[in-house]
C-alpha cells in the first residue's frame, strides 16, 4: 500500500485507549525523585559539607575544592544505587540544544582489575573535544579543547534513556583560553549583573533584600500529529516544519479547539511526560489545547531564571522521547503548518528579592513603590534602546516563519502596560514633579504609589510582543523551539545598564546626601523619571498588534520592523550591545554569537530549500505527472470515440491548467536550485544570510505556491504526502 495510506490506515487505528505508560505517580513524593535534590544530599553528606553545597546552590559560595571528592562520592553513590551506568556533562552549546558525552563509571586500573571511578575532579571538570562544536571562530580546531564544568545552582539528575540510566551532571562549557562558548555562562552572569543594579536601586529606596534574581515561567505551546503521519513527510522528520501543505477546508475559524476537551489519546500523552517531568522536579502545572487544532500548551510554575531554562530544556526533550511511546510526534517548530498559529514560548519574566518580594508587582509594596516605577522606567528605556537586539535575540528562520505571520506578535518590539500604567506614566511626563498632581487624583503622585491595577488592565493585550501582566512581564516574541536563555540574557543585561544610568542621574540630583528618604529620592528620582518616560515613549503601545494600521504607525514612530531575522542580528554586535554586555559576554564572544546566528540562519533555509527540491522532484513530480498522463490519456479517448474537439473545452482547460502548474513548478524548483548554489558562492557571511532570506527564501515561495495548488487539483490517490487534513485531525 502507498506509504500515506498506511500512515492513514494506522492513524486511525490507533485510538484506541492508549495506556499511560511512565506510571510512576506524579504525586508529591515522586516529586524530583530522579534528581540529585536536597533531601538526599542532607542523607548522605556530613554537615559543614551539606552546607557548603547548599551555598554554592544558591550561587552564595563556591564549593570548597577540599569537598568536591566527598560530594562526588555521595553523588557516585546514589546514581549507582539507582541504576546509573555512565555519568555525563550535560551542557548547552550555542547549538541551542543541549549536549552530552557519556562516561562509564567503570574503570580499569589494569587489564584485569575494574574499579568504579567518579572523583571530584572528574565531578568538577570534564573535556569533551569542543571541535565540532559552534564557536564563530573562537576556537580553532587545532585548539580544540573545551572545558565542562559543573554548574552547582542546578541540580545533577538520572537520565533515563532506552534501559540505560545515566548521571547527568549541568555545565557550563568553556574554552582553554576562558572563551565562553555556551548559552548558561552569559545568563548567570547577566543574573549576577541585574543582581548588582537592582539591589542598588533597593538599598536607595529602603527596601530589605540581601540579593535579586530574575524569575521565569515558561509557557511552551507545541503540535503533536500521528507519528506514523509524521514519518511520510520528509520534511517534519527532518525540520519539523511542513514545507508543503495545502489549506484544509476547515482550520481554526470555529475557535473550537481553544480550551477544548483534550482527546484522550493526547492526555494520555501529556499525563504521561508530566509524570516524567514531576520527577525531575519541573513543576509542570498547566495544560490545555491552543487556538490551532492539534495545538496545544504546557506551563511549569516560574523558578529562578536558570533552572527555568534547563527545566524547559529537559522538558522539551522528555516530550519529544514520550510522544514517541505513545506513536506520536511533538512539533516544536515555530511554524509547522502555513495560515495556522505558530507556537511560541510565552517567556514570563520578573525580578524576585531573597526577602520573597516581587520587584514587578506593585500590590508587594503598596503605598511605597517608587523602585517600581524607577525599575519600570529601566526596562522601557532598556527595550527602547535595544529593541534591534531583543529581535536579534528571540531571531531563528524558524522564528520568521512565525513572527508576523497569523496571529503571532509582529517582528516590530513595543510594549504594553495596561490603561492605569499608561496613566501613571503620562502623569509623570506632564507634571514633571510627584508633587504637583492633586491629592485626590487617582494616580496621586506624592507618594509615587502606583494604584491597584484593575484586573482588567493587567490582563494581557495578547497581541503584544512584550506585555505587561500585573506582576511580570510577557514576553510573547520567543520561538518555542529555541533556548531562551540568550533573550533573558539580553533582557537581564539591558535592564541592568539602563537601571545603572538612570540611578547615576537619580543620585546626581542627591549630591552627596547620606541615607536620603524615600521622599527624597522621589524628589530626585521625579526630573530623570520624566526624561526617561519621554524619551522612551514610543516604544509603548496599546492597541491591537496584528493590525496593519499598527505597521503605519510604528513607521511613522520609526521603530524598527525587522521582519527578516539577519537584518536584526547585526544589533548582536552594535557598539551600544558591546557597552552594555560588560561583564556578561565581551566583543569576541559577541562578534562570535553574531557569526553563530548568521550560519545557524542560512544553514535552515539551505536545509528546507534542499528538502523541498527534494519532495518535489522525486514524489511530488512524479504523481503530478502520473495524473497528467492519466487526464491526457482519459481526454484523447474521449475525444477519438466522440470525435468533437471543441464540446470538451472545459477538460481541455483543466488539463491546460494541471500542465501549466507542473510546468511553472518545474521552474520555480529549477530557480530555487540555481538561487541556493548563487547564495552559497557568497563569501561574506552576512551577505550570504541576506541571499537565503531574501532571494532563496522568495524562490521557495513560489514553489510552494505551485506545488500546494497542485495539491488541490491532482487526485487524492495519487498525492504522496499526508495531506492537513490527516495530520491536524486524525489523532
Ligand atoms: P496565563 O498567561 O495563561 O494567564 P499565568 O499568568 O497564570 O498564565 O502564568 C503564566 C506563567 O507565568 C506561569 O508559568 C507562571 O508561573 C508564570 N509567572 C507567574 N508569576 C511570575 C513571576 N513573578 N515571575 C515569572 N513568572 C511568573
Ligand atoms: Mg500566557
Amino acid at each position: 500500500m502507498d506509504l500515506r495510506f498506511k500512515a492513514v490506515s494506522e492513524a486511525g487505528s490507533h485510538n484506541k485507549n492508549f495506556p499511560i505508560i511512565d506510571k510512576i505517580g506524579g504525586n508529591a513524593e515522586h516529586f524530583a525523585s530522579r534528581v540529585f535534590n536536597r533531601q538526599v544530599m542532607r542523607q548522605m553528606l556530613p554537615k559543614e559539607i551539606y552546607k557548603n553545597l547548599i551555598d554554592a546552590i544558591e550561587g552564595r559560595n563556591k564549593i570548597k575544592p577540599e569537598y568536591s571528592d566527598a560530594i562526588a562520592l555521595a553523588m557516585k553513590e546514589w546514581a549507582l544505587s539507582n541504576g546509573a551506568t555512565h555519568y555525563s556533562h550535560w551542557f548547552q552549546p550555542l547549538t541551542g540544544f543541549s549536549a552530552e558525552k557519556h562516561d562509564s563509571f567503570i574503570d580499569w586500573t589494569s587489564t584485569d582489575e575494574v574499579i568504579e571511578e567518579f572523583n571530584g575532579k572528574q565531578l568538577i571538570q570534564g573535556e569533551p573535544d569542543a571541535s565540532s562544536f559552534p564557536s564563530g571562530g573562537l576556537r580553532s580546531t587545532y585548539e580544540a579543547r573545551g572545558y565542562t564544568g559543573w554548574d552547582p545552582t542546578s541540580p545533577p539528575f538520572l537520565w533515563k534513556g532506552g534501559d540505560g540510566i545515566t548521571l547527568c551532571i549541568p555545565s557550563v562549557f568553556f574554552s582553554w583560553t576562558g572563551a565562553v562558548l555556551d548559552n548558561k555562562i552569559p545568563l548567570l552572569r547577566s543574573d549576577r549583573k541585574i543582581n548588582d543594579s537592582v539591589l542598588r536601586l533597593l538599598n536607595l529606596t529602603h527596601i530589605p533584600a540581601s540579593f535579586v534574581q530574575s524569575t521565569l515561567g515558561l509557557e511552551q505551546e507545541y503540535f503533536v500529529v500521528d507519528r506514523a503521519l509524521r514519518n511520510a513527510r520528509p520534511d517534519l522528520v527532518m525540520i519539523g516544519r511542513t514545507v508543503f501543505g495545502a489549506e484544509t477546508p476547515k482550520g481554526q475559524e470555529l475557535m473550537d479547539h481553544y480550551f477544548g476537551s483534550v482527546k484522550d489519546r493526547i492526555l494520555n500523552f501529556m499525563q504521561d511526560f508530566e509524570n516524567a517531568a514531576i520527577g525531575f522536579g519541573i513543576p509542570v502545572k498547566t495544560r490545555h489545547n491552543e487556538v490551532a487544532p492539534a495545538q496545544h500548551e504546557v506551563a511549569p510554575v516560574f523558578e529562578k531564571t536558570p533552572r527555568a531554562i534547563d527545566h524547559n530544556i529537559l522538558l522539551m526533550e522528555l516530550m519529544r522521547q514520550i510522544a514517541v511511546k505513545h506513536d506520536l510526534a511533538v512539533l516544536l517548530h515555530e511554524k509547522p503548518f502555513q495560515n495556522l498559529n505558530g507556537s511560541g514560548k510565552h517567556s514570563n519574566w520578573s525580578l524576585a528579592t531573597d526577602t520573597g518580594i516581587n520587584l514587578l508587582d506593585p500590590s508587594d509594596t503598596p503605598g511605597n513603590n517608587i523602585h517600581f516605577l524607577i525599575l519600570l522606567t529601566a526596562i522601557l528605556t532598556a527595550v527602547h534602546e535595544h529593541s534591534g537586539l531583543l529581535r536579534a535575540s528571540i531571531g531563528s528562520a524558524s522564528n520568521d516563519h512565525r513572527l508576523g505571520g497569523h496571529e503571532a506578535p509582529p517582528a516590530i518590539i513595543s510594549v504594553f502596560l495596561g490603561e492605569d500604567l499608561e496613566n501613571v506614566l503620562n502623569n509623570i511626563e506632564k507634571t514633571g514633579s510627584h508633587k504637583t498632581a492633586s491629592a485626590k487624583d487617582k494616580y496621586d503622585l506624592g507618594l509615587f504609589a502606583v494604584p491597584e491595577l484593575s484586573k482588567d488592565n493587567t490582563d494581557r493585550n495578547r497581541t503584544s510582543p512584550f506585555a505587561f501582566t500585573g506582576n511580570k512581564f510577557e514576553y510573547r516574541a520567543v520561538g518555542s523551539s529555541s533556548n531562551p536563555a540568550f533573550s533573558i540574557t539580553v533582557l537581564n543585561t539591558i535592564v541592568a545598564d539602563s537601571l545603572e544610568r538612570i540611578l547615576n542621574e537619580i543620585e546626581g540630583n542627591l549630591s552627596k546626601k547620606k541615607k536620603p528618604s524615600r521622599e527624597e529620592v522621589a524628589s530626585a528620582a521625579a526630573p530623570v523619571l520624566q526624561k526617561y518616560i519621554k524619551n522612551s515613549k514610543k516604544i509603548r503601545f496599546s492597541g491591537d498588534n496584528y493590525s496593519p494600521e499598527w505597521h503605519t504607525e510604528a513607521k511613522k514612530r520609526q521603530l524598527p520592523n525587522l521582519s527578516k531575522s539577519y537584518l536584526a542580528f547585526e544589533a548582536v554586535k552594535a557598539p551600544a550591545t558591546i557597552k552594555a554586555f560588560e561583564g556578561v559576554l565581551n566583543k569576541e564572544e559577541l562578534l562570535s554569537r553574531y557569526d553563530i546566528l548568521l550560519e545557524n540562519y542560512f544553514s535552515v533555509i539551505n536545509i528546507e530549500a534542499k528538502i523541498m527540491l527534494d519532495i518535489f522532484k522525486t514524489q511530488v513530480l512524479p504523481a503530478a505527472l502520473r495524473y497528467q498522463l492519466r487526464v491526457a490519456e482519459s481526454l484523447a479517448e474521449a475525444q477519438e470515440i466522440l470525435g468533437k474537439k471543441s464540446k470538451f473545452s472545459n477538460q481541455t482547460k483543466k488539463l491546460q491548467e494541471l500542465v501549466e502548474t507542473i510546468d511553472q513548478a518545474i521552474s520555480a524548483s529549477d530557480e530555487l536550485d540555481i538561487e541556493r548554489t548563487k547564495a552559497f558562492e557568497q563569501e561574506d557571511l552576512a551577505e550570504k544570510a541576506k541571499a537565503f532570506g531574501e532571494k532563496v527564501t522568495e524562490k521557495a515561495e513560489t514553489l510552494r505556491l505551485h506545488v500546494d495548488h497542485l495539491e488541490q487539483i491532482i487526485d487524492d490517490q495519487l498525492w504522496p504526502l499526508p495531506k492537513y487534513r490527516e495530520l491536524l485531525f486524525l489523532v
